[in-house]
């Protein structure tokens, strides 16, 4: 047999093991697909509770639908209810409560690692805006009647409070409390120091649900605390997460004034409309400016400042510069806005009409 023809029997030899190899590899896969492969089925979760005096919801697109959603539930209310019992100023046992009592000026007061971060991005967010944001307001939010043990204003005047408020500010100041992170605690400058997360807690309890869910594998989410919220990924595949800034004006709580999609992003507001008091036909509000002692805004032209939202990264700074940006005001606001490339909208009332005033970088 010449070598040619020796070679070409060799090579219709391989190519009949080829094709053997082929139509049983096509075959086994046709078996696996018929009787063993179960496509994931992805479906939505939903999971709400309460956490923190207020409403919280996490909602999940494309959970496999055998995977273990109960769990991660679960992990989401000890996780808001571990938070609670380290910041919240209305449980007297809590980790800020028990550093609000202490009077010591000397030593650190051991704290979690969860509180010192958050009093590490609050003093941050204090000197960039210059005391507009300052978690030792505290006095200042009791003195107005606001917070766990609101005073009751009924019997003073307007301008006793404010005289009074002048001498509490003494009792104030960011410079006055230092945090460290290794080991994690606090110290203050000032026995009567007390410190106050409701402008900043919510936005991190949000950022510690965002990465739980991200820890299981979880890319599509929304989550709200609150009113303050945070998304990844889409809602479904051609549809992002769509969130609604309120309409100040409206009595109905789902009025919207302004829609946007978040994409992977996170949006809170703060403002006066829902929680507020009148003395003497003055709007006082619970978000207080800590450098005059007075509640925000009492002063205003025309066009009442009502709320300012703000845009982020992450929604622990979202919600502590949507407070600062309520307390700066529109002007002050923006310029600071700008300056750091902030996307902030505010929300001004003139009577019955909403005027929307946006920063360079809103919609972004
Ligand atoms: P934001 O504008 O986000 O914050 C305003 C609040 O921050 C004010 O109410 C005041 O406390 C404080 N503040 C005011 N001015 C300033 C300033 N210039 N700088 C920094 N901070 C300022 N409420 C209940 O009724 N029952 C509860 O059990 C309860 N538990 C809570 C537990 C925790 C851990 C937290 C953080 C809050 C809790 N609250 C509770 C408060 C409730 O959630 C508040 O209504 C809410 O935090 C106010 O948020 P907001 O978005 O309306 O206002």
């Amino acid at each position: 047999m010449s070598e040619s023809s020796a070679e070409s029997v060799s090579s219709n030899i391989i190519w009949d093991i080829a094709r053997y190899v082929i139509v049983a590899v096509a075959a086994g896969f046709l078996i696996w697909y018929s009787f063993f492969y179960t496509p994931t089925v992805y479906v939505n979760r939903e999971h709400a509770g309460k956490t923190m005096g207020t409403d919280y919801i996490v909602k999940v697109a494309r959970f496999p639908e055998n995977g273990d959603w109960k769990k991660i539930a679960d992990e989401i209310q000890s996780t808001l209810e571990a938070l609670d019992q380290m910041m919240s100023t209305y449980q007297s046992d809590s980790e800020v409560c028990r550093f609000n009592a202490s009077a010591s000026t000397e030593d650190w007061f051991s704290v979690s690692p969860e509180t010192a971060s958050v009093v590490q991005t609050a003093l941050e967010i204090s000197q960039l805006t210059e005391g507009a944001f300052d978690i030792t307001v505290a006095p200042l939010v009791r003195h107005w009647g606001f917070g766990a043990e609101g005073n009751s204003l009924r019997t003073k005047s307007f301008e006793v409070l404010k005289s009074e408020a002048a001498t509490l500010k003494e009792q104030t100041g960011y410079e006055k409390l230092s945090v460290q992170q290794e080991p994690p605690a606090l110290k203050k400058a000032i026995p009567e120091l007390t410190i106050d997360f409701s402008a900043i807690a919510k936005g991190f309890a949000v950022d510690c649900i965002a990465e739980l869910l991200e820890k299981h594998k979880v890319a599509d989410y929304l989550i709200e605390v609150g009113g303050e919220v945070r998304s990844k990924g889409k809602k479904s595949p051609d549809m992002d997460w769509r969130v609604g800034i309120e309409n100040p004006l409206s009595e109905q709580f789902s009025s919207v004034q302004h829609k946007l999609d978040l994409k992977n992003q996170s949006l809170a507001t703060s403002g006066s409309y829902r929680q507020g008091l009148q003395i003497e036909g003055r709007r006082v509000s619970h978000v207080i400016d800590p450098r005059t002692g007075l509640p925000a805004q009492i002063e205003h032209n025309a066009n009442e400042l009502v709320s300012a939202a703000v845009v982020a990264p992450n929604c622990t700074h979202a919600d502590a510069w949507a407070t600062a940006m309520f307390v700066l005001g529109e002007q002050k606001g923006i310029e600071l806005a700008n300056q750091h490339g902030l996307a902030v909208l505010f929300l001004l009332s003139n009577g019955d009409e909403i005027i929307e005033v946006p920063s360079k970088h809103w919609g972004e």
